[in-house]
């Protein structure tokens, strides 16, 4: 038989062992503890001699499964699920950065990650080093013997700014650094990280992959492709560099961290996984069609959205991701009070925070999920008082366009 098409093999990656019952599907293995046979048995799962799972969270059979079903996906060395994508970007840092280290890092940022680095990690010893990605030179200048990673969103969230991540990762190649993504904004199903040269994928699973806003997760995808032989002190995890990543994460700050997925979110997120790709297409086909329709509305000064050739990172989207960049798009209006006014009237558009719902939704930024940051730090940001974001959902093109038309009052 020839090889599976991406959505057979979604649909049909094998348990590790036969279930009882022949369940089709995967059932959650509501259990914290897991028993053996003898103390030998018990000696060899904890001391890691063999894989059988001892407490869930550690390991479980529902967690791990949908971990196995995304590293089918993604091809990837090691998969770990987290109880959020905030989770997922923590975890990571708590593996690789150390206290004198810095992360180089772009101002573009999802609003808790921001605070995460420019706040919270800061305090451990790690200083954040904010830099223009759209500048390689400026990003390799910024780059020094106690840099630990190369970090930032594959297309920004709300300023749509798109990473060529093969310059980013030429940069990273050159300096013996790891290059760290958040790749929530395009799933696995539109962008293969690894072929563009990511080392390792953090993805919010709350987005695309939960299916239709069920529950909140996290991804760590490494692709064991970084040697981090070098490194201060993963060097001394794994054995060939390559796993040293995954072994740190999964053998001791993933069981100390104490934030695993639950049993229950990875069974409703592995069935979000087998209808991704398709409510991907169809959102961003939407979002697409809507972009170009709002360009000429009364009453929006700018849309923004690397699917129009206008935007200043069309090019590399398309190289990037095809004709498809995502179900997220922004657009300007002439104020910020032109913006609650809108948000107000939409009748059908879902006032809500979020992204990839299957219910489109609309939000100001600036007064919401950066409301708490200085005027200074938003502006530092790039996040307009201007701007507002819409999640585009699984309603018709017509259906969106009608609902902003009436509340612009264009009818
Ligand atoms: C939502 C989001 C996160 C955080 O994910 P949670 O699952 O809400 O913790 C991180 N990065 C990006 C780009 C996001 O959109």
């Amino acid at each position: 038989m020839k090889d599976l098409s991406f959505e057979a093999q979604m649909l049909h990656v094998p348990y590790e062992l036969p279930d009882a019952y022949g369940a089709l599907s995967m059932p959650v293995y509501q259990s914290v503890a897991f028993e053996f046979d003898t103390a030998e048995a018990m000696e060899a799962a904890f001391c890691g001699r063999s894989s059988a799972h001892t407490y869930s969270r550690i390991s479980n059979p529902t967690v791990q499964y949908f971990e196995q079903r995304v590293q089918r996906a993604t091809g990837a060395f090691g998969v770990t699920a987290l109880g959020s994508g905030m989770a997922a970007i923590f975890s990571s840092f708590m593996t690789c950065a150390f206290a004198g280290c810095n992360v180089v890092l772009s101002p573009h940022l999802f609003g808790n990650t921001y605070v995460l680095f420019r706040h919270t990690l800061e305090g451990f010893g790690v200083e954040p080093r904010f830099c223009n990605m759209s500048d390689p030179v400026e990003v390799a200048s910024r780059i020094d013997g106690q840099t630990c990673a190369l970090f930032l969103e594959l297309i920004s969230n709300p300023q749509m700014e798109v990473a060529d991540i093969a310059a980013l990762s030429d940069v990273c190649r050159k300096a013996g650094l790891p290059l760290i993504v958040d790749t929530t904004l395009v799933p696995f199903t539109a962008f293969s990280a690894a072929d563009f040269g990511v080392d390792i994928e953090l993805i919010s699973s709350t987005k695309y992959i939960s299916g239709g806003a069920t529950s909140v997760g996290g991804l760590i995808v490494d692709y064991g492709r970084f040697d981090w032989s070098a490194h201060p002190i993963l060097s001394r995890w794994g054995t060939n560099g390559r796993d040293a990543f995954s072994a740190r994460l999964r053998r001791e700050v993933h069981r100390n961290v104490g934030a695993y997925m639950s049993p229950q979110v990875a069974s409703v997120q592995t069935l979000g996984l087998e209808t991704l790709g398709i409510r991907f297409e169809r959102q961003a086909s939407t979002a697409l069609e809507l972009a170009r329709r709002l360009r000429s509305t009364a009453g929006v000064a700018s849309v923004n959205y690397s699917g129009l050739e206008e935007h200043p990172g069309y090019e590399i989207s398309r190289r990037q991701f095809g004709d498809l960049p995502g179900a997220m798009l922004t657009f300007d209006l002439a104020s910020r009070t032109a913006c609650f006014d809108l948000i107000n009237r939409v009748k059908m558009i879902r006032r809500a925070t979020n992204l990839f719902d299957n219910r489109s939704l609309i939000i100001h930024p600036a007064s919401t999920i950066y409301g708490s940051l200085s005027e200074d730090i938003r502006l530092a940001m790039d996040v307009r008082q201007e701007t507002v974001r819409l999640s585009v959902g699984l309603e018709t093109a017509d259906d969106l366009y009608d609902d902003l038309s009436q509340a612009f009052g264009n009818f």
